[in-house]
């Protein structure tokens, strides 16, 4: 098809036009547009199922991280009739992945300024592959959090790591928890991660917020923490755009 017939008729263009899913990635591979080698059509439940679990298995070499596959009506008539139901189609669903976890010992906890004050507490980590990458630090989420896990140095810990984000601490083995109080570590004498009270960038006494699920340095202008995030989020490249400026 040459390249000046394509547009002329732009319904020939519509999904709908298409009797099925697999035609209309035919039509976009001849076009020259990449697809993925992993489509494929498939009848029957247990086929599918027995794809996902395939792809389970091939996923770590691939250069590109998936959490998972959806599944298509081909029949693009047959799913168009069932319709959409907010945002998701009913002839399409996903199969999602299990995360990929992991567990290794805590080491630390950093409790880190945010620039709107809000402390976050981060494991600091004995460095352990996860998804094929290696990790030494795993969100605590928030201050409630560490609270009710009454982490303690030496504790193993269960992580996880779904999609590419940070990676998070799922579960304490506490069974395995041996009791050692560490001093750089700042634990109490039964090994317990001691809460701060005051920010670990200014010295302001914290407070809690109205939840109760965070800690907050209210120290709004002069916190140093606090100045340099939103120093660093203006000058991102959503806002100001400045190249060159970072917290180092
Ligand atoms: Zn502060």
């Amino acid at each position: 098809m040459k390249k000046s017939n394509l547009f002329q008729n732009k319904n020939e263009f519509q999904g709908s036009n298409f009797k099925s899913h697999k035609v209309e990635l035919e039509f976009l591979q001849n076009l020259g547009f990449a697809t993925n080698p992993f489509n494929k059509e498939i009848t029957g439940l247990d086929n599918i199922w027995n794809y996902a679990q395939e792809i389970n298995q091939k996923r770590e070499n691939l250069n590109y991280p998936i959490d998972g596959l959806v599944v298509k009506i081909d029949d693009n008539i047959l799913s168009s009739k069932l319709g959409v139901v907010g945002k998701t189609p009913r002839g399409w669903c996903a199969i999602k992945f299990a995360a990929k976890e992991s567990t290794t010992k805590i080491c630390g906890i950093t409790w880190q300024v945010g620039r709107t004050g809000k402390i976050t507490p981060v494991a600091e980590l004995e460095a352990t592959e996860l998804a094929g990458t290696t990790v030494q630090r795993a969100s605590l989420h928030n201050y409630n959090e560490v609270k009710e896990k009454k982490l303690h140095y030496g504790d193993t810990l269960v992580i996880r790591k779904a999609g590419d984000i940070i990676p998070e601490v799922v579960d304490v083995l506490i069974k395995l928890r041996v009791h050692k109080h560490n001093k750089n570590a700042n634990t109490d004498s039964s090994g317990k991660f001691k809460i701060p009270n005051k920010c670990p960038s200014c010295a302001t006494q914290l407070i809690k917020t109205q939840t109760k699920i965070d800690l907050l340095c209210p120290n709004i202008d002069t916190c140093p923490a606090q100045i340099i995030g939103r120093l660093s989020y203006f000058s991102s490249r959503n806002l100001a755009n400045i190249v060159g400026l970072s917290e180092k």
